[in-house]
């Protein structure tokens, strides 16, 4: 169940990874606000053309905009242009991410700097090529895609909860920093969610972590677009720096 925010009605707001799963899922929540959803995706331009529509029929409007968040040139470009000819952006979910599960002893050079690139630097960079627009836009409020194993480690997570776990100390910094211009900052660390990433577990992984979970169960995308919608409403306007988990109890 999703609250209705007033606010967030026609408030422009940039999704990366926003082709599916989370990203995907806090894009409809969105434009079920009424926001103007600026949904990043990477691949597959028929797949953005249906997704921008069912943005519209959602209730939002949609634009779709192409780049690797590890492409600074590319990704600068095209939010410059948007930002310069459409509108400013006024909030932000750093949602893309990645993770390839595997000891640390066998991990790649390249496996580890594509996940710090992708989950780390790609959080920071687009934040940084927006941060001029939001001294212009009103009520900004930045939420990033973190993980409950950025805060309690996870066997065979090493680059990805460092990754994650980086990603805490720059939103504070950029809460400290930014929080003068009424920019607010805060890390969503979602627990075990239902989406692509984590259907690559095996049942019997699946049943044992739903063990550990005190709510007995995996979380939805909805759940964490419902947090996401808050954080991103002047229903939150005094909360930045926070990390909140959503997780089930796994983390208690
Ligand atoms: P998915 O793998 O289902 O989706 C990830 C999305 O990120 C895809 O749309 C993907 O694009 C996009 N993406 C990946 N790399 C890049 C890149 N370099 N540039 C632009 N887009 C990129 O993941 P989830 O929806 O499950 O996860 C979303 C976020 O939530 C991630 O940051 C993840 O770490 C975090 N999270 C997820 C949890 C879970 O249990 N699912 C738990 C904790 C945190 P493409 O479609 O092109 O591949």
């Amino acid at each position: 169940m999703i609250a209705t925010y007033s606010d967030l009605k026609d408030k422009v707001i940039l999704v990366t990874g926003a082709a599916r799963g989370i990203g995907k899922q806090i894009s409809l929540a969105l434009a079920s606000q009424g926001a103007h959803v600026v949904f990043n995706y990477r691949g597959d331009e028929t797949k953005a053309a249906a997704l921008k529509e069912e943005l519209v029929a959602a209730g939002g409007q949609a634009t779709g905009l192409q780049f690797d968040v590890t492409d600074y040139e590319a990704m600068t470009k095209a939010l410059d242009q948007f930002t310069k000819t459409v509108a400013p952006i006024s909030g932000l979910v750093n949602n893309a991410g990645i993770s390839k599960d595997t000891l640390l002893l066998r991990l790649k050079p390249d496996e580890i700097n594509s996940i710090i690139d992708t989950n780390l630097k790609g959080c920071m960079l687009v934040t940084q090529a927006l941060s001029r627009n939001f001294l212009k836009a009103e009520n900004v409020s930045i939420v990033n895609m973190g993980s409950i194993v950025g805060l309690m480690g996870n066997a065979s997570q090493s680059a990805y909860a460092a990754s994650k776990a980086g990603m805490i100390g720059f939103s504070k910094s950029v809460a400290k920093e930014m929080a003068s211009r009424n920019v607010r900052c805060n890390v969503i660390c979602p627990g075990f969610i239902q989406t692509e990433m984590t259907e690559a577990l095996n049942d019997k992984a699946k049943e044992e972590y739903s063990k550990s979970i005190p709510l007995a169960r995996f979380g939805s995308s909805e759940e964490v677009a419902s947090l996401t919608c808050f954080l991103l409403s002047q229903a939150s306007s005094y909360v930045t720096g926070e990390v909140i988990k959503i997780d089930g109890g796994l983390y208690i």
